[in-house]
């Protein structure tokens, strides 16, 4: 029967209670074990993909479609296994199933509450990832304990240890220890009353993972273990590391995977550590300090969680060229503007992402334009294809006012349109195409060259497509569809003959890089922006003022 760790949250959000989690699951595959990981939400919407990516972040893509919480993305990344929609639940999907299940009559005319039955569709959402063919479930509880929506949560995961045995179930809790100016010291009362508001709801943890900026002194993990009542070498200390990447070596060192196996009896000569190949990760990191600049055409440049897994991507392609990828986040309506003054004239690459609706497109229509004509290396990411097909249809073929319907409904030139059979349908949120789905590239193209194989799959997220209509009057101006669906009705990548890195597809191959295996195209961007640099530096191309946005 699969161990559960349940990790929890408190004193403060956006602790990196999803890293943690992350890194925990690392560990312990780097021990042999086999690990899952899951999220519970505790919000009230059904899963993430309708909310704003301002509110929540990106919206994480697994193969089997679901639309899932960003920290799937760091699962994915940090365990190199892949997930399924039934590793995010919310508190909506839950009430969703509970509710359908009390107008199909299965509760047989009881009265529905939220313990039993909500706490228990919580523990059947847990224990349904909790298959044979895994050692380890890891459960990240979304939210802060106080929160008023995460008590069925709790009650629930305090259940399971007492279903599934005291030595199957460990709780982790992570907690801030602030370090306060003035008095020139760290704090540990708000851990303390955090882990009274978990125990007041009948969960002692069994690790408290305490992040701050500098390492605990050993006397301040001695007074938390007296006065939270876990042993001391239970108190693990997560200081703000230099990456990301590092942080499974430094809870490692802290001791966090040894004393999870222990209180859930995992016996560790059975299942010793090596952690050679996450070391390997570490370095990598730390030895990719060739500077390039790639600049991110995004609409939600604010918040660069919306695009986490893009960053991530460039990161990992510049592990992989000993390079130190620095984003200029360019909010895509000012592109014109900056383009007029110059200003885009010190990056060495860019990057399209993907989006919904009409703000910024012309931005990023502009942007596809720059690159185009400058020979600079340019990834269009699903929208960003979108937006390098109109560019090219409006100012190389010639086809005034060409457009994608979703922006334009009455263009005269739709290279961009919904497929006849998606037209009619009023919901358009049942249209989508989401998931995993095959490609097949056309031999001898940039991109064929990038994968190295002839089919591919990636993960999808978007509803217009090019529309097939146009496709011979852009190819004999030099545009190549470099892969389409099997069927050949889709059009997948798209890429110049005549520019060394002018490349979109209309996947989001940003969710499937890991840290030691980045993505071919990333990968690409990233050498082709290196050889642009070089070139433009050599040149003597002064340096454009910086951009000022950030
Ligand atoms: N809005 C576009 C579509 O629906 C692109 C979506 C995206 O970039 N994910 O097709």
């Amino acid at each position: 029967m699969p161990k559960h760790i349940f990790v929890t949250g408190g004193v403060a959000s956006s602790l990196g209670k999803g890293l943690t989690a992350s890194s925990l699951g690392r560990l312990l595959k780097l021990r042999g074990l086999r690990v899952t990981m899951q999220k519970l939400d505790p919000y009230i919407n059904v899963d993430p993909g309708t909310m704003n990516p301002y509110e929540h972040g990106e919206v994480f893509v697994t193969d089997d479609g679901g639309e899932t919480d960003l920290d799937l993305g760091h699962y994915e990344r940090f365990t190199d296994e892949n997930l399924t929609r039934n590793s995010n639940a919310t508190t909506g999907s839950i009430y969703q199933a509970v509710l359908a299940a009390e107008r199909r009559g299965d509760y047989l005319g009881k009265t529905v509450q939220v313990i039993p039955h909500i706490t228990d569709e919580i523990k059947r959402r847990i224990s349904r990832i909790a298959t044979d063919d895994i050692d380890v479930v890891i459960t990240e509880v979304g939210g802060t304990v106080g929160d008023i929506e995460i008590l069925p949560f709790l009650e629930a995961i305090r259940q399971f240890r007492k279903e599934a045995g005291r030595d199957n179930v460990c709780y982790v809790h992570v907690t801030l220890v602030p370090f306060i100016g003035p008095s020139g010291e760290q704090k540990t009362k708000p851990t303390q009353h955090s882990v009274t508001e978990l125990r007041s709801r009948g969960i002692q943890p069994d690790l408290i993972v305490c992040r701050s900026e500098e390492p605990l002194s050993d006397d301040l993990k001695v007074k938390i273990s007296n006065l939270c009542d876990v042993d001391a070498k239970a108190v693990v200390n997560a200081a703000d590391a230099r990456n990301i990447y590092e942080l499974p070596l430094i809870l490692h060192d802290e001791g966090l995977d040894d004393v999870a196996c222990e209180v859930l009896r995992i016996d560790t000569d059975a299942y010793p550590l090596d952690l050679g190949p996450w070391e390997s990760v570490v370095q990598l990191v730390e030895s990719a300090t060739r500077p390039v600049r790639i600049g991110l055409i995004g609409k939600y440049v604010q918040l660069p969680d919306a695009y986490l897994s893009v960053v991530e991507s460039l990161k990992h392609a510049g592990f992989h060229h000993g390079a130190a990828v620095e984003i200029d986040w360019i909010q895509a309506e000012e592109v014109e503007g900056l383009l007029a003054d110059g200003r885009l004239a010190d990056l060495d690459g860019m990057v399209i992402p993907g989006g919904f609706g009409a703000r910024g497109v012309e931005g990023k229509i502009a942007a596809a334009r720059y690159a185009r004509e400058e020979l600079l290396p340019c990834l269009g990411l699903c929208l960003g294809l979108q937006t390098m097909t109109i560019e090219f249809a409006r100012n190389v073929v010639g086809l005034t006012g060409a457009n994608s319907t979703e922006f334009d409904p009455t263009t005269p030139h739709p290279v961009i349109d919904l497929m006849h059979d998606q037209r009619d349908v009023s919901d358009k949120g049942g249209t989508m195409r989401l998931g995993a789905y095959y490609a097949v590239l056309e031999p001898g193209t940039k991109v064929a060259a990038a994968y190295g194989e002839q089919v591919v799959s990636e993960r999808h997220r978007h509803r217009w497509e090019f529309n097939a209509n146009y496709r011979a009057r852009l190819a004999e101006h030099g545009f190549v569809c470099s892969g389409t669906s099997p069927d050949r009705r889709l059009v997948e990548f798209i890429e110049l003959a005549d520019h060394p890195f002018w490349v979109g597809t209309q996947a989001h191959p940003e969710f499937k890089s890991r840290p030691d295996r980045p993505h071919p195209l990333f990968r690409e961007l990233i050498a082709h922006a290196l050889t642009f640099r070089e070139q433009r530096l050599g040149a003597g191309v002064p340096h454009a003022v910086s951009a000022g946005v950030s």
